[in-house]
C-alpha cells in the first residue's frame, strides 16, 4: 500500500472516531454515537474543583450531571414534533446545588426518605441520626450524599455513554454504621433512556436506601397538574401527620391514590382526604406490583400539550410520588422560578422507615453482600 493510501485510511478512521461512524458502517459491529464531555462547574468553599459532565446520544438528547451530589442538572427530551426541551428542575451553577434544599436532581443516601425519630437498632445497638424533618430523619441527614463530592470516571461503548460516580461514606458518617463504598452509574442510551445503576458494599451491618431525587416537568415549565400519571401499584403506605408510614399497606381502590389507569395528577389532589391533607398533596410511597425485583415498569407520565412521555422502570419495591408540594419561589435554571407543583418526583426506593418496620422489605446491608438497584427513565412522545 502506498503511503498516501495509508494516510487517507488513517485520516478517515480518525474522523470516524471523532465524529462517529454511521450505524452499521463497520459490518457486524454495533456502534453508539453516545458521547461524554467534561467541563468545570465551579469551586467549593475549600477550593475543590467540581465538574459537570454532558452525555449526548445519537438523537441529540443531552443529560448534564455534576459530581457534586451525583446530581442530574438537566435532561432534554423530544416532544411530538421532535423539539428538545429541558424537563428537569435545577440550577445554572454549582452555588445553587451547594445551597439547595429541595434536593433537585440529587443522589440521595444513605437512607432516602424518612426514618422515624432518626432512630433504629441493629444487632442490639441503637443508632441516632439527625432529626432534620419534623422530628424525623430525611434523605440521609444534614450532609447526605447530595452534599458530597463523588469521584467520576467515564466511558462510552456500544450500549451508550456511562458516567460512574463513586463515594466512600465513612463509618459513623451522619450516624450510620459501617464504611460504605457506593457507586452510581448513569448510562444514556441511543433509545433515549437514562439508566441508573447503584451498587454498594459495607464492612459492618448498615441500612441503605438509595434513590434519585429529580424533579420533572415534561412541559418544560409551569404546573405539573395536567400531567397524566399511571402507577403500577395496587397499594400504598399511608402515613401519620409527619409522613411516617403507619405500617398498613392500603388498597388504592376508591381512593385518590388509584393511578392504575392514567389520571391527571391534579384531578383529585384537592380532595378532602386525610392522606392528601397530611402530604399537602401527593407525598407517598406506592407499593409496586413487582414481587420478584426484576426491572419492571413502575410509572408512566404523559404530558398532553407536548406529547412527551416518561416511563420509569425499577428493580425497587416502592416509589415515592411527590407532587412538588413544598416548592415556593425557588430561583432555578435560565431565570425560571419554581412554584408549588412546578415539578414532580418519582423516587424509586425501599419503603420509608423500613429499619423500624420488620414487615416491610428489608433495607439492611450486610458485609459480604452487594446492594444493587437499577432505575431507568425512558423518554418518548406521542
Ligand atoms: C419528600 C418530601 C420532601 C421532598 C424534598 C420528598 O422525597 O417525601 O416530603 O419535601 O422530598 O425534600
Amino acid at each position: 500500500m502506498r503511503p498516501s493510501h495509508t494516510l487517507i485510511i488513517m485520516m478517515t478512521m480518525f474522523l470516524l472516531g471523532t465524529f462517529g461512524a454511521p450505524d452499521g458502517f463497520f459490518a457486524g459491529q454495533k456502534t453508539s454515537r453516545a458521547r461524554i464531555k467534561v467541563q468545570p462547574f465551579g469551586k467549593l468553599a475549600d477550593g475543590t474543583s467540581v465538574d459537570i459532565y454532558t452525555l449526548t446520544n445519537k438523537n441529540g438528547m443531552e443529560v448534564k450531571i455534576t459530581n457534586y451530589g451525583a446530581a442530574i442538572v438537566s435532561l432534554t427530551a423530544p416532544d411530538r414534533r421532535g423539539h428538545l426541551a429541558d424537563v428537569t428542575l435545577g440550577y445554572d451553577d454549582l452555588q445553587g446545588y451547594v445551597q439547595d434544599t429541595p434536593y433537585f436532581g440529587a443522589t440521595i443516601g444513605r437512607y432516602g426518605n424518612r426514618i422515624a425519630k432518626g432512630r433504629f437498632s441493629l444487632g442490639g445497638v441503637e443508632y441516632a441520626l439527625a432529626q432534620n424533618n419534623n422530628g424525623n430523619h430525611l434523605h440521609g441527614g444534614i450532609r447526605g450524599f447530595n452534599k458530597v463530592l463523588w469521584k467520576a470516571t467515564r466511558r462510552t461503548d456500544a450500549s451508550g455513554a456511562h458516567l460512574k460516580l463513586a463515594y466512600l461514606s465513612k463509618d459513623k458518617e451522619e450516624g450510620y454504621p459501617g464504611n460504605l463504598a457506593v457507586t452510581v452509574t448513569y448510562t444514556l442510551t441511543d433509545e433515549n433512556e437514562l439508566k441508573i445503576d447503584y451498587n454498594a458494599t459495607t464492612d459492618k451491618e448498615t441500612v441503605l436506601n438509595l434513590t434519585n431525587h429529580s424533579y420533572f416537568n415534561l412541559k418544560g415549565a409551569g404546573s405539573i397538574l395536567e400531567h397524566e400519571l399511571r402507577l403500577n401499584a395496587d397499594r400504598f403506605t399511608p402515613t401519620d401527620a409527619t409522613s411516617i408510614p403507619t405500617g398498613e399497606l392500603r388498597d388504592v381502590k376508591n381512593t385518590p391514590f388509584d393511578f392504575l389507569r392514567s389520571t391527571a395528577i391534579g384531578a383529585r389532589i384537592e380532595t378532602q382526604d386525610q392522606q392528601l391533607l397530611f402530604g399537602i398533596g401527593y407525598d407517598h410511597n406506592f407499593v409496586l406490583n413487582n414481587p420478584n425485583g426484576a426491572l419492571a415498569l413502575a410509572a408512566e407520565v404523559y404530558e398532553p400539550t407536548s406529547g412527551r412521555v416518561m416511563q420509569v422502570l425499577t428493580t425497587e419495591p416502592g416509589v415515592q410520588f411527590y407532587s412538588g408540594n413544598f416548592l415556593k419561589d425557588v430561583k432555578g435554571k435560565a431565570g425560571k422560578v419554581y412554584q408549588k407543583r412546578g415539578g414532580f418526583c418519582l423516587e424509586t426506593q425501599h419503603f420509608p422507615d423500613s429499619p423500624n418496620k420488620p414487615q416491610f422489605p428489608s433495607a439492611l446491608l450486610k458485609p459480604g453482600a452487594t446492594y444493587k438497584q437499577t432505575t431507568t427513565y425512558k423518554f418518548s412522545a406521542r
